[in-house]
């Protein structure tokens, strides 16, 4: 079949190096797409929100199959744009529709939905201006640290964790008041401070049944030590070691099952991955957020660890066959390092030459923010590459990353020391 993937990221170049191993995959193309997915597949130059260009290319390339890798498109509703456009509705989007989308899009529907069915979850509470002051009260009846949320997408930086009550009341002012973060602070989400380790759970679902994909963690700061501005992810690693089978079997059982009944109770139409972010305290899960995507940079461990036909997997979920399929997961672990241009999370520059990827053998380079530019390869944003590394232990993995991006020069170029240190 001919598959169309849309984005442009670290995520989108492992889905399509994933993707392409399956004998089902005819042609694909990836929307806008990078320097990477250029290699393997071609790129289309369209913007993944605009439903009518990508309406277009698909009718013009034969496409007859969607994937989604980030949020927007989804929050926009690419999925009900298909299913509602004659056209379109025969070919299967991979991705939630527009209302599943709010899991991600808006915190209080996530925390509505986790507490509707039951899934554990720190307490909370929404407010928006009219209710300022019930806000600055609820605080008050919780223990610092406070979490204010913008309910709202604000690009991984909506979420303050304070430890001062009056600090925590006048930032609630400001995002409610003064939209610190725009429209997306309009309503802001109060909750109580979890205090455990993150981890990341992925779910494949057709809406009925489910299959769990390998865990993983990666390391959201700039600076050794998670010290330093929040980052789109600094590395990740897969899988967990301190996710043991008997906590997996909780996450199933108290949080992936309940959320999947919640979609067959409430005709939720979701066809594609899950993405749990959960907190261990002491030894039980508890859920932080929903995303409706893959993670990235943990796509880029979590794909080389599947070994199971990606777009079978995706046929399936297309046909609601998903319980149909056995996965098949690699023992090895996986670590993946993030390159990123100097500066960045802040100010950096960019199409800055990329020298040295042909050295690479013994790890996938899946490129993030890069550019074809005179035939070179060229810096395009802030996290560049994911060097990602199989091994048998993870020093193994992890070795075999740092002596992969020794090979790898640009201009002003940069890596934390410390991913996967820590296990
Ligand atoms: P955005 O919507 O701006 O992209 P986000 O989706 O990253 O933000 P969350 O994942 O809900 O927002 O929170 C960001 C981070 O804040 C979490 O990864 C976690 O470290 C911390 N955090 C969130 N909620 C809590 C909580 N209740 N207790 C402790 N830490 C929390």
């Amino acid at each position: 079949m001919n598959i169309l993937l849309l984005g442009s990221g670290g995520r989108e170049h492992a889905l399509a190096w994933k993707m392409l191993q399956s004998e089902h995959c005819n042609k694909l193309y990836v929307a806008p797409g990078n320097a990477g997915t250029a290699a393997i597949a071609t790129n289309l130059n369209v913007n993944p929100n605009n439903f009518s260009a990508i309406k277009q290319q698909v009718l013009a390339l034969d496409i007859n199959m969607v994937v989604v890798g980030p949020e927007d498109p989804l929050v926009n509703g690419v999925y009900d744009f298909f299913k509602n456009d004659a056209d379109l509705k025969h070919i299967p989007v991979i991705g939630p529709s527009k209302y599943a989308a709010q899991l991600e899009g808006s915190k209080e529907f996530a925390k509505e939905f986790l507490v509707k069915n039951n899934i554990p979850t720190a307490r909370y509470q929404a407010f928006t201006k009219d209710t300022i002051e019930a806000g600055c009260e609820f605080l008050t009846t919780l223990k610092a640290p406070y979490v204010l949320k913008a309910d709202g997408l604000a690009a991984g930086k909506g979420v303050l964790i304070l430890n001062d009550l009056a600090e925590a009341q006048q930032e609630l002012r400001n995002m409610l008041v003064d939209a610190k973060f725009g429209d997306a602070s309009s309503k802001v989400v109060i909750e109580e401070f979890l205090d455990g380790i993150e981890l990341s759970c992925f779910v494949l679902t057709d809406g009925k049944s489910y299959k769990i994909l390998p865990t993983a963690k990666d390391y959201k700061r700039i600076g050794e030590g998670d010290t330093g501005l929040n980052t789109g992810g600094m590395g990740a690693v897969s899988p967990v070691p301190f996710a043991t089978p008997e906590f997996l079997q909780k996450v199933e059982e108290r949080v992936v099952k309940p959320t999947i009944q919640g979609f067959i109770n409430d005709n939720i139409d979701y066809k594609g991955f899950v993405f749990i972010g959960l907190i261990k305290v002491g030894d039980d899960p508890f859920v932080i957020e929903y995303n409706v995507r893959m993670g990235d940079p943990e796509t880029e461990v979590v794909m080389p660890r599947l070994k199971s036909d990606l777009v079978q997997i995706f046929k399936a979920i297309g046909s609601e066959t998903l319980n149909q399929v056995e996965l098949d997961i690699d023992e090895r672990a996986a670590t993946t390092i993030m390159v990123v241009s100097g500066g960045y999370p802040e100010d950096y520059e960019k199409g800055k030459v990329i020298t040295g990827l042909e050295n690479v053998t013994d790890s996938i380079v899946f490129h993030a923010g890069t550019a074809l530019q005179n035939n070179e390869v060229v810096t395009n944003g802030g996290r560049v590459l994911a060097v990602t590394s199989y091994g048998e232990t993870f020093n193994e993995a992890i070795k075999k990353s740092y002596q992969a991006i020794e090979k790898i020069k640009f201009d002003n170029m940069y890596f934390r020391k410390d991913i996967g240190f820590d296990l």
